[in-house]
């Protein structure tokens, strides 16, 4: 069933090379290797023009060691079983490397969102949530928002959970709106943890963030956030690319300019301040900073040799293939792994989780530098243990993220 280079596959080979240099033990192994729960749901939808369409959802999680479990719900076509197993074992991971007690959920369900009326997706959400019920909810396993999902959609998981469970619970949920107990910060997160990722790693190698230079790849939230964020440091921004194409300017992009522009047309293909370029070189120029933040799977051993930038920052999940670890590292690109990188957003909604349960909220900027302490500390964290263990930054995250999730199962040991 497992393809070859699907994303659950990545997860393991870097699980199998992380737990032989940890040492960690066969039994722990053998649990981490899968997820441990996996619930898979048919959701029959009535669609605006009058036919029942049958889509197919998934709730997966991980590991519940450390908390309950987190993970965003996907709504994507190329939703797959073993996208999802990954997706939950990559938050159980991430949620241990930035110490949130949190374990790895993740969801989704295969549809088009941008094919569907509002009406279509609330009816599918409302669905999800009523199937997915028994399995989640603010101790037991907290959905947030992912690919194709977004506050609204929350928003309608929050009322169908709790107008079933006769309870008014918004901890259910994160990435909710901000007037229904979402986090102020939270929409800007994962790109506020790139950026704080993107300064480490500058100043380990003992550059300045400003001046630097920088390309981005893909333009939805984490693109775009982590573009505006960069820039107001003071790095120049000299390519971007979406799904239909990519732009570059030596000089430096506009980027508030094309933040305007990217919100009327939904594109940066056509903006002004830029000229048209191949999207596969974007992630071969020779810039200071690369930040891949579009899909798994997109630096592997075709392309990696000619990665030329100096920090590679993982916005996305996943977009660095197994493969392609060992020829980065012998090139000395610094990557800062994705499940560090793009943490910043399982940490606000933790945040989320945190406020709502208190019933007390913070103001934005006690958000952001709760966000920089967090991230700092676990950027510290990883490359203590990579140094420790003589390794890669993403073997040291993950060893990391091994040492504290084990040591939770020891303290709890199996029930059996
Ligand atoms: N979309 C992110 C993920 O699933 C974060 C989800 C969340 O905030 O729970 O990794």
């Amino acid at each position: 069933m497992l393809t070859q280079h699907n994303a659950f596959d990545a997860m393991q080979a870097r699980l199998r090379v992380a737990a032989e240099l940890y040492g960690l033990e066969d039994a722990l192994f053998k649990v981490f290797i899968q997820p441990k729960r996996s619930m898979i749901v048919s959701l029959p939808v009535h669609m605006d023009d009058g036919h029942w369409e049958v889509f197919t959802g998934y709730r997966i999680q991980h590991n519940v060691a450390r908390g309950p479990a987190k993970g965003g719900i996907r709504f994507d076509p190329g939703v797959t079983y073993d996208e999802i197993s990954a997706g939950a074992a990559w938050n159980t991971w991430k949620t241990a490397v930035v110490d949130v007690p949190f374990g790895g959920g993740k969801g989704g369900i295969i549809c088009d969102p941008s094919a569907m009326s509002q009406g279509e997706l609330e009816r599918l959400t409302r669905r999800y949530t009523a199937e997915v019920m028994d399995v989640i909810g603010p101790d037991r396993d907290v959905p947030g928002i992912d690919m194709g999902t977004n506050a609204q959609t929350m928003a309608w998981v929050l009322d169908t959970y709790n107008m079933h469970a006769r309870v008014h619970a918004n901890a259910v949920v994160t990435g909710k709106p901000v007037g229904l107990g979402g986090s102020l910060g939270r929409a800007e997160a994962t790109g506020r943890g790139v950026l704080i990722s993107a300064r480490e790693a500058m100043q380990r190698l003992g550059k300045p963030l400003a001046g630097a230079t920088l390309a981005i790849q893909g333009f939805g939230n984490v693109g775009n956030q982590s573009a505006r964020l960069l820039h107001e440091a003071g790095a120049r921004m000299v390519a971007v690319s979406d799904q239909r194409g990519a732009i570059r300017n030596d000089r430096g992009i506009d980027v508030h300019a094309l933040l305007k522009y990217h919100s009327e047309t939904r594109t940066v293909v056509g903006f002004k301040g830029a000229e048209p370029m191949d999207p596969a070189e974007l992630l071969t120029m020779a810039v200071d900073i690369l930040v891949p933040a579009a899909t798994d799977n997109q630096i592997t051993e075709h392309n990696a040799a000619k990665v030329r930038a100096k920090v590679v920052v993982e916005g996305a999940n996943g977009p660095t293939s197994p493969e392609a670890d060992p020829i980065l590292l012998s090139n000395g690109v610094l990557v800062v792994p994705d499940i560090l990188a793009n943490a910043g957003g399982v940490t606000v909604s933790y945040f989320e989780w945190v406020q709502n349960r208190n019933g007390y909220y913070w103001r934005e900027r006690e958000v952001n530098e709760r966000l920089v302490e967090y991230m700092t500390h676990a950027f510290q964290a990883v490359f203590a243990t990579t140094d420790k263990y003589k390794t890669n930054p993403r073997i040291g995250a993950y060893i990391l993220a091994l040492d504290r999730v084990s040591l939770a199962m020891h303290y709890r040991g199996f029930y059996a």
